[in-house]
Protein backbone atom coordinates (compact mmCIF):
# COMPACT_ATOMS: atom_id res chain seq x y z
CA UNK A 1 0.00 0.00 0.00
CA UNK A 2 2.99 2.95 0.99
CA UNK A 3 4.70 1.95 -2.40
CA UNK A 4 1.20 2.11 -3.86
CA UNK A 5 0.73 5.78 -2.59
CA UNK A 6 4.35 6.67 -2.92
CA UNK A 7 4.46 5.76 -7.08
CA UNK A 8 1.03 7.41 -6.80
CA UNK A 9 2.70 10.19 -5.73
CA UNK A 10 5.96 9.90 -7.83
CA UNK A 11 3.30 9.97 -10.90
CA UNK A 12 1.16 13.10 -9.84
CA UNK A 13 4.85 15.03 -9.64
CA UNK A 14 5.73 14.20 -12.78
CA UNK A 15 2.32 14.58 -14.28
CA UNK A 16 2.36 18.31 -12.67
CA UNK A 17 6.47 18.64 -13.86
CA UNK A 18 4.94 18.05 -17.55
CA UNK A 19 1.86 20.38 -17.05
CA UNK A 20 4.30 23.10 -16.01
CA UNK A 21 7.33 22.73 -18.52
CA UNK A 22 4.27 21.83 -21.42
CA UNK A 23 2.66 26.01 -20.18
CA UNK A 24 6.33 27.01 -21.05
CA UNK A 25 5.32 26.24 -24.92
CA UNK A 26 3.32 28.40 -27.08
CA UNK A 27 0.69 25.98 -29.08
CA UNK A 28 1.32 26.37 -32.40
CA UNK A 29 -1.18 24.64 -35.27
CA UNK A 30 -1.26 24.31 -39.20
CA UNK A 31 2.16 25.93 -39.67
CA UNK A 32 2.64 26.21 -43.21
CA UNK A 33 4.35 27.93 -46.01
CA UNK A 34 1.73 30.84 -47.34
CA UNK A 35 2.76 33.85 -49.51
CA UNK A 36 0.90 37.20 -49.75
CA UNK A 37 1.52 40.56 -49.62
CA UNK A 38 0.43 43.65 -46.80
CA UNK A 39 0.27 46.51 -45.48
CA UNK A 40 1.97 46.28 -42.32
CA UNK A 41 2.66 49.62 -39.95
CA UNK A 42 2.03 51.72 -43.69
CA UNK A 43 4.87 49.58 -45.53
CA UNK A 44 4.60 46.67 -47.61
CA UNK A 45 5.55 43.74 -46.18
CA UNK A 46 5.78 39.97 -47.40
CA UNK A 47 4.30 37.13 -45.61
CA UNK A 48 5.75 34.19 -45.33
CA UNK A 49 4.22 31.68 -43.07
CA UNK A 50 0.45 31.17 -41.62
CA UNK A 51 -0.36 29.28 -38.58
CA UNK A 52 -2.36 29.30 -35.61
CA UNK A 53 -0.55 30.78 -32.64
CA UNK A 54 -2.57 30.39 -29.10
CA UNK A 55 -5.82 29.69 -31.07
CA UNK A 56 -4.73 32.88 -32.84
CA UNK A 57 -4.09 33.02 -36.95
CA UNK A 58 -1.19 34.58 -37.59
CA UNK A 59 1.15 35.79 -40.30
CA UNK A 60 5.42 35.68 -40.05
CA UNK A 61 6.25 38.33 -42.37
CA UNK A 62 9.39 39.88 -43.53
CA UNK A 63 10.17 43.98 -43.90
CA UNK A 64 12.08 43.36 -47.23
CA UNK A 65 14.24 46.73 -46.73
CA UNK A 66 15.21 46.00 -43.57
CA UNK A 67 15.16 41.86 -43.34
CA UNK A 68 13.64 41.69 -40.23
CA UNK A 69 10.96 39.45 -39.41
CA UNK A 70 7.61 39.67 -37.23
CA UNK A 71 5.17 37.47 -35.52
CA UNK A 72 1.10 39.67 -36.58
CA UNK A 73 -2.48 38.33 -35.42
CA UNK A 74 -4.40 38.34 -38.87
CA UNK A 75 -6.63 40.56 -37.53
CA UNK A 76 -6.64 44.04 -39.49
CA UNK A 77 -4.18 42.72 -41.77
CA UNK A 78 -5.66 42.31 -45.55
CA UNK A 79 -3.25 40.31 -47.14
CA UNK A 80 -3.00 39.64 -51.22
CA UNK A 81 -1.93 36.14 -51.98
CA UNK A 82 1.07 35.66 -54.08
CA UNK A 83 2.73 32.63 -55.84
CA UNK A 84 6.67 32.88 -54.74
CA UNK A 85 7.31 33.88 -58.26
CA UNK A 86 4.74 36.68 -58.29
CA UNK A 87 5.99 37.79 -54.71
CA UNK A 88 10.05 37.92 -55.50
CA UNK A 89 8.60 39.87 -59.06
CA UNK A 90 6.83 43.06 -56.65
CA UNK A 91 9.85 42.76 -54.44
CA UNK A 92 12.48 43.11 -57.10
CA UNK A 93 14.35 46.20 -55.98
CA UNK A 94 14.31 45.51 -52.28
CA UNK A 95 17.23 43.84 -50.23
CA UNK A 96 15.82 40.85 -49.60
CA UNK A 97 15.30 40.13 -53.05
CA UNK A 98 18.15 40.76 -54.03
CA UNK A 99 20.07 38.89 -51.05
CA UNK A 100 17.64 36.16 -52.79
CA UNK A 101 19.36 36.78 -56.11
CA UNK A 102 22.86 36.27 -55.18
CA UNK A 103 22.40 33.34 -53.09
CA UNK A 104 21.07 32.06 -55.97
CA UNK A 105 24.22 33.04 -57.95
CA UNK A 106 26.23 31.48 -55.56
CA UNK A 107 24.13 28.31 -55.27
CA UNK A 108 26.83 25.96 -57.27
CA UNK A 109 29.44 25.03 -54.56
CA UNK A 110 28.89 21.86 -52.32
CA UNK A 111 30.39 23.76 -49.51
CA UNK A 112 29.59 27.23 -47.90
CA UNK A 113 26.83 28.40 -50.44
CA UNK A 114 24.93 31.64 -49.95
CA UNK A 115 25.46 34.95 -48.50
CA UNK A 116 29.37 34.28 -46.72
CA UNK A 117 29.88 38.01 -46.18
CA UNK A 118 28.31 41.38 -44.79
CA UNK A 119 28.62 45.22 -45.41
CA UNK A 120 31.12 46.34 -43.39
CA UNK A 121 30.21 49.84 -42.21
CA UNK A 122 32.90 50.47 -39.90
CA UNK A 123 34.98 47.47 -38.33
CA UNK A 124 33.37 44.54 -36.83
CA UNK A 125 31.97 41.16 -37.74
CA UNK A 126 28.80 39.39 -37.74
CA UNK A 127 29.17 36.36 -35.10
CA UNK A 128 26.93 33.72 -35.88
CA UNK A 129 26.82 30.19 -33.32
CA UNK A 130 25.68 27.05 -34.27
CA UNK A 131 23.73 24.66 -31.70
CA UNK A 132 24.38 21.57 -34.03
CA UNK A 133 22.63 18.25 -32.02
CA UNK A 134 24.95 17.44 -29.08
CA UNK A 135 24.78 15.75 -25.60
CA UNK A 136 27.34 18.32 -24.23
CA UNK A 137 26.06 21.49 -22.58
CA UNK A 138 26.23 24.95 -23.91
CA UNK A 139 29.25 26.57 -24.00
CA UNK A 140 28.00 29.46 -21.84
CA UNK A 141 31.17 30.93 -21.75
CA UNK A 142 30.59 32.37 -25.24
CA UNK A 143 27.92 34.53 -24.33
CA UNK A 144 29.49 35.34 -20.42
CA UNK A 145 32.65 36.69 -22.37
CA UNK A 146 30.45 38.77 -24.62
CA UNK A 147 28.65 40.18 -22.35
CA UNK A 148 31.54 41.32 -20.35
CA UNK A 149 33.39 42.52 -23.18
CA UNK A 150 30.82 44.51 -24.87
CA UNK A 151 28.71 46.21 -21.90
CA UNK A 152 29.32 49.17 -21.90
CA UNK A 153 29.88 49.56 -26.12
CA UNK A 154 26.91 47.36 -27.36
CA UNK A 155 24.04 46.29 -24.42
CA UNK A 156 22.18 44.00 -25.78
CA UNK A 157 25.00 42.44 -27.90
CA UNK A 158 23.64 41.52 -30.88
CA UNK A 159 24.61 37.80 -31.97
CA UNK A 160 22.63 35.26 -34.35
CA UNK A 161 22.02 31.16 -33.15
CA UNK A 162 21.41 28.90 -35.57
CA UNK A 163 19.77 26.34 -33.68
CA UNK A 164 18.21 22.76 -34.88
CA UNK A 165 15.15 21.26 -33.34
CA UNK A 166 16.99 18.35 -32.08
CA UNK A 167 19.21 20.88 -29.49
CA UNK A 168 15.70 22.60 -28.38
CA UNK A 169 14.93 18.92 -27.15
CA UNK A 170 17.24 18.25 -25.36
CA UNK A 171 18.50 21.67 -23.43
CA UNK A 172 16.32 22.63 -21.61
CA UNK A 173 17.71 24.60 -19.09
CA UNK A 174 20.20 26.08 -21.66
CA UNK A 175 17.26 27.10 -22.99
CA UNK A 176 16.02 28.96 -20.37
CA UNK A 177 19.24 30.60 -19.89
CA UNK A 178 19.63 31.83 -23.32
CA UNK A 179 15.86 33.41 -22.38
CA UNK A 180 17.21 34.87 -19.20
CA UNK A 181 19.84 36.65 -21.07
CA UNK A 182 17.48 37.83 -24.04
CA UNK A 183 14.81 39.33 -21.08
CA UNK A 184 17.82 41.11 -19.34
CA UNK A 185 18.70 42.81 -22.28
CA UNK A 186 22.45 40.66 -22.46
CA UNK A 187 21.92 39.66 -25.40
CA UNK A 188 19.79 40.45 -28.69
CA UNK A 189 19.61 37.17 -31.08
CA UNK A 190 18.55 36.53 -34.74
CA UNK A 191 17.69 33.30 -34.94
CA UNK A 192 18.68 30.78 -37.87
CA UNK A 193 17.13 28.11 -38.88
CA UNK A 194 19.64 25.37 -38.52
CA UNK A 195 17.41 22.71 -39.80
CA UNK A 196 15.26 19.73 -37.69
CA UNK A 197 17.74 16.79 -37.05
CA UNK A 198 20.90 17.89 -39.05
CA UNK A 199 21.97 14.36 -39.94
CA UNK A 200 25.61 13.77 -40.44
CA UNK A 201 27.35 10.62 -42.03
CA UNK A 202 30.67 10.48 -41.53
CA UNK A 203 31.33 7.96 -44.25
CA UNK A 204 29.49 8.90 -47.21
CA UNK A 205 30.55 11.52 -49.51
CA UNK A 206 29.71 15.31 -49.18
CA UNK A 207 27.07 15.08 -52.59
CA UNK A 208 24.64 12.62 -50.02
CA UNK A 209 25.35 14.08 -46.95
CA UNK A 210 23.83 16.12 -44.77
CA UNK A 211 20.61 17.78 -45.95
CA UNK A 212 21.90 16.23 -49.71
CA UNK A 213 21.12 12.50 -47.43
CA UNK A 214 18.96 11.17 -49.98
CA UNK A 215 15.33 11.01 -48.73
CA UNK A 216 15.64 13.67 -46.41
CA UNK A 217 12.31 15.99 -45.97
CA UNK A 218 13.70 19.57 -46.83
CA UNK A 219 9.94 20.86 -46.11
CA UNK A 220 10.15 19.15 -42.50
CA UNK A 221 13.29 20.90 -41.96
CA UNK A 222 13.04 24.02 -42.51
CA UNK A 223 8.80 24.35 -41.13
CA UNK A 224 9.71 21.87 -38.00
CA UNK A 225 12.74 23.82 -36.88
CA UNK A 226 10.52 27.71 -36.94
CA UNK A 227 7.45 25.98 -35.22
CA UNK A 228 10.01 24.74 -32.71
CA UNK A 229 11.35 27.92 -32.46
CA UNK A 230 7.90 29.68 -32.03
CA UNK A 231 6.75 26.93 -29.29
CA UNK A 232 10.02 28.18 -27.57
CA UNK A 233 8.74 31.96 -28.19
CA UNK A 234 11.63 32.55 -30.49
CA UNK A 235 11.24 35.10 -33.70
CA UNK A 236 12.65 32.64 -36.59
CA UNK A 237 14.57 34.97 -39.00
CA UNK A 238 14.72 35.01 -42.85
CA UNK A 239 17.84 33.41 -42.66
CA UNK A 240 19.08 29.73 -42.92
CA UNK A 241 22.47 27.60 -42.03
CA UNK A 242 22.80 24.50 -44.15
CA UNK A 243 24.36 21.91 -41.62
CA UNK A 244 28.04 20.89 -42.64
CA UNK A 245 27.69 24.03 -44.53
CA UNK A 246 27.05 21.70 -47.71
CA UNK A 247 24.20 22.28 -50.17
CA UNK A 248 24.14 22.06 -54.08
CA UNK A 249 21.96 23.88 -56.45
CA UNK A 250 18.35 21.92 -56.38
CA UNK A 251 18.46 22.21 -52.40
CA UNK A 252 19.41 25.81 -52.75
CA UNK A 253 16.73 26.72 -54.88
CA UNK A 254 14.15 24.88 -53.31
CA UNK A 255 15.36 26.54 -49.42
CA UNK A 256 15.25 30.08 -51.46
CA UNK A 257 11.43 29.02 -52.60
CA UNK A 258 10.51 28.90 -48.91
CA UNK A 259 11.46 32.72 -48.76
CA UNK A 260 14.71 31.79 -46.47
CA UNK A 261 18.43 32.88 -47.36
CA UNK A 262 21.15 30.26 -46.95
CA UNK A 263 24.01 32.03 -44.60
CA UNK A 264 27.28 30.51 -45.08
CA UNK A 265 30.56 32.16 -43.23
CA UNK A 266 33.88 33.33 -44.27
CA UNK A 267 35.69 33.03 -41.43
CA UNK A 268 35.11 29.59 -39.21
CA UNK A 269 37.76 30.31 -36.60
CA UNK A 270 37.67 26.80 -36.21
CA UNK A 271 39.54 25.83 -39.68
CA UNK A 272 41.98 28.67 -39.12
CA UNK A 273 39.97 31.39 -41.26
CA UNK A 274 40.34 34.70 -39.56
CA UNK A 275 37.78 37.34 -39.15
CA UNK A 276 37.85 40.58 -41.42
CA UNK A 277 36.00 43.65 -41.31
CA UNK A 278 32.33 42.68 -42.29
CA UNK A 279 33.12 38.85 -41.59
CA UNK A 280 30.44 36.65 -40.86
CA UNK A 281 32.41 35.01 -38.44
CA UNK A 282 31.24 31.08 -37.67
CA UNK A 283 31.88 29.07 -34.23
CA UNK A 284 29.84 26.19 -32.75
CA UNK A 285 28.00 26.79 -28.96
CA UNK A 286 27.12 23.14 -28.54
CA UNK A 287 30.27 21.92 -26.83
CA UNK A 288 31.59 20.38 -29.62
CA UNK A 289 34.13 22.77 -31.05
CA UNK A 290 36.38 24.16 -27.99
CA UNK A 291 39.47 25.24 -30.79
CA UNK A 292 36.45 27.90 -32.28
CA UNK A 293 35.72 28.90 -29.11
CA UNK A 294 39.07 29.33 -27.48
CA UNK A 295 39.96 31.48 -30.72
CA UNK A 296 36.75 33.19 -30.41
CA UNK A 297 37.80 34.07 -26.43
CA UNK A 298 41.39 34.85 -28.16
CA UNK A 299 40.00 37.16 -30.33
CA UNK A 300 37.69 39.41 -27.87
CA UNK A 301 40.80 39.51 -25.94
CA UNK A 302 43.08 41.29 -28.84
CA UNK A 303 40.26 43.29 -29.81
CA UNK A 304 39.25 44.71 -26.25
CA UNK A 305 41.02 48.00 -26.53
CA UNK A 306 39.27 48.55 -30.07
CA UNK A 307 35.74 46.95 -28.60
CA UNK A 308 36.34 49.84 -25.57
CA UNK A 309 37.07 52.33 -28.09
CA UNK A 310 34.22 51.25 -30.34
CA UNK A 311 36.34 50.64 -33.22
CA UNK A 312 35.27 47.20 -33.34
CA UNK A 313 31.25 46.17 -32.85
CA UNK A 314 29.49 43.58 -33.16
CA UNK A 315 26.53 43.59 -35.95
CA UNK A 316 22.89 42.19 -36.54
CA UNK A 317 23.19 39.65 -39.14
CA UNK A 318 19.59 41.47 -40.56
CA UNK A 319 21.28 45.00 -40.72
CA UNK A 320 24.83 43.37 -41.98
CA UNK A 321 22.81 41.84 -44.76
CA UNK A 322 20.42 43.81 -45.67
CA UNK A 323 23.25 46.85 -45.95
CA UNK A 324 25.20 44.65 -48.02
CA UNK A 325 22.24 44.63 -50.55
CA UNK A 326 20.65 47.87 -50.30
CA UNK A 327 23.22 49.87 -52.26
ZN1 LIG B 1 25.71 22.42 -37.60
Amino acid sequence: MIRFLKNTLLLMGFLLLMAISGLAQVNVDNYSRFFALTSYQNKDHLILRKFIRSGVLSYLLVNPQELTTEIVPATNLSPKVLTWNQAIAYFKNTAYVKAIDAASLLSGNLQDAGIIHGFPKEKGITLTIDLCPSHKPLDRVIFTSLITEFQKTEKPVPLAISITGRWMLTHRSDLDWLKGLVKSGDIDVTWVDHSYNHRVSFSAPLKTNFLLEPATDLNFEILGTELAMIQQGFLPSVFFRFPGLVSDRQIVSQLLSYGIIPIGSDAWLAKGQAANSGSIVLIHGNGNEPVGVKDFIQLLKNKQVDVKNKNWLLYDLSESVGDEFSQ
